[in-house]
């Protein structure tokens, strides 16, 4: 399978160079150049495949003869090594969960997959990439977890020094072995700032740098499988399907949007933000008119211009009537997210966190055009990843989770750095 970047179609790159690559020389995010749609047997019979013969069906096209079909297997193998449950919160909405992994936020399906790609190209090599990222909080620790140990990867962490939560902050430092974290002094664009030059600095070039966000193809098209996960669970129902992504960088959504194109019946897409709320802009007046990011209690969807909206819009050919028949953008702000946190809880018991709160309202809205529809909405963390917002609002103490609590009582190993010149002399000198 080849891959072209957004930037330019005549630039065409395989499987492996788009992943060790990440973005592609002209900056575009790279696209894969055929998607087939899968055959129907395979939703005929969903209900007796597994997480890993599902997620093999649906991502082997994008990865063609580059990874052989057992190694394949087994990168899915640890991928999935955790349960993606939908959980009924109301008549018609449910809550899938992705949570349940090491670092308890979605992000570790993607990380894991992509850290393992890399390891299996890097095989018989002596070369190292090195993994570059700046997180403002989850994206790091799930990438820290992901990567960890795995042949031929060194990843480089940069993070706002007090900027991230305890918690946060002890998944990104407390790991060692093939893990450092640089501590910045600043705010999270800086950190971004600083990776971003790097990535351009040609007397960098030899270490091989390379980004895990969701602009990787190996962090984003596997969040297309817990879409397929779902159905399989609401197949049953025979309604309409209608989902809502909490969205901050559109990755998940635009893989959503990805397995429908393969054949995945799903009748209508909402991308959920708080009031960081480009794309809602956009669907209304038509403009896309990116803006500096606004401070929320939903931080993971703090983007003031969401990089994968490109993809999605190269999937309905930048056709505005076509895309708007199947997707709808609504921007929540924090008091009606606070509020829905508590009603959900009052009425029924569930604990969300304020990103799965965000989804769980636009979901909502949509149904009211849809009422014979079923619903769900993702929910992208687990709510002690949020406890300074989750404990105060619902008035409730949770408990610490064993992923978490094996993190709490290890000690922090990071490096402090101030500038551009100390990440150069940092990455010239390790
Ligand atoms: C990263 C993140 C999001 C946003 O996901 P995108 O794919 O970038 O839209 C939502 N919730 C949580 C908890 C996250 O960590």
């Amino acid at each position: 399978m080849k891959y072209y970047s957004l930037n330019n179609k005549d630039n065409k790159v395989s499987f492996q160079e788009a992943v060790i690559q990440g973005l592609a020389p002209d900056k575009g995010l790279y696209f894969p150049e055929t998607i087939t749609q899968i055959p129907q047997a395979f939703f005929d019979e969903i209900e007796q495949l597994s997480n890993e013969e599902i997620a093999f069906e649906t991502i082997k096209q994008f990865v063609g003869n580059e990874i052989p079909e057992p190694e394949l297997k087994q990168i899915l193998k640890e991928t999935l090594s955790f349960d993606f449950p939908l959980v009924k919160v109301e008549e018609n909405v449910f809550s899938l969960e992705l949570f349940h992994g090491p670092t308890m936020a979605f992000k570790d399906v993607g990380a894991r997959f992509m850290s393992r790609c890399l390891a299996y190209f890097n095989r018989d090599k002596d070369q190292k990439n090195t993994v570059l990222v700046a997180t403002s909080g989850d994206t790091g620790g799930a990438v820290a977890s992901g990567f960890l140990g795995v042949k031929g990867v060194e990843v480089i962490i940069l993070y706002p020094s007090g900027k991230v939560s305890d918690i946060q902050e002890r998944q990104l430092t407390t790991l060692g072995q093939n893990i450092t974290a640089l501590e910045v002094d600043g705010v999270f664009d800086d950190c971004q700032d600083m990776v971003k030059k790097a990535f351009l600095d040609d007397d960098l070039k030899y270490k091989n740098l390379t980004s895990a966000n969701s602009i990787n193809i190996a962090r984003w098209l596997p969040q297309m499988f817990y879409f397929f996960f779902a159905y399989k669970e609401l197949k049953k129902y025979n309604k309409q399907l209608i989902v809502s992504c909490p969205s901050g960088n559109f990755g998940n959504i635009c893989a959503g949007i990805m397995a429908k194109k393969l054949g995945l019946p799903l009748t209508h897409f909402v991308a959920s933000t708080n009031a960081n709320d480009t794309v809602p802009r956009f669907l209304e007046n038509g403009i896309y008119n990116s803006k500096p990011s606004i401070a929320t209690i939903s931080n993971a969807m703090d983007v003031g211009n969401p990089s994968n909206f490109v993809r999605i819009q190269e999937m309905y050919n930048n056709d505005l009537k076509a895309f708007e028949k199947d997707f709808s953008s609504y921007t929540f702000s924090d008091e009606e997210t606070k509020f829905a946190m508590k009603n959900i809880h009052v009425n029924t018991g569930y604990i969300a966190e304020p990103h799965g709160a965000v989804g769980y309202l636009g979901l909502k809205k949509e149904l009211l055009n849809y009422p014979n529809a079923v619903g769900f909405f993702l929910e992208t963390a687990h709510p002690i990843k949020f406890l300074d917002v989750v404990e105060p609002v619902l008035n409730v103490k949770l408990e610490i989770p064993k992923q978490i609590e094996s993190v709490l009582n290890k000690e922090k190993v990071s490096v402090k750095i101030k500038s551009y010149e100390d990440l150069r002399n940092f990455l010239q000198k390790n």
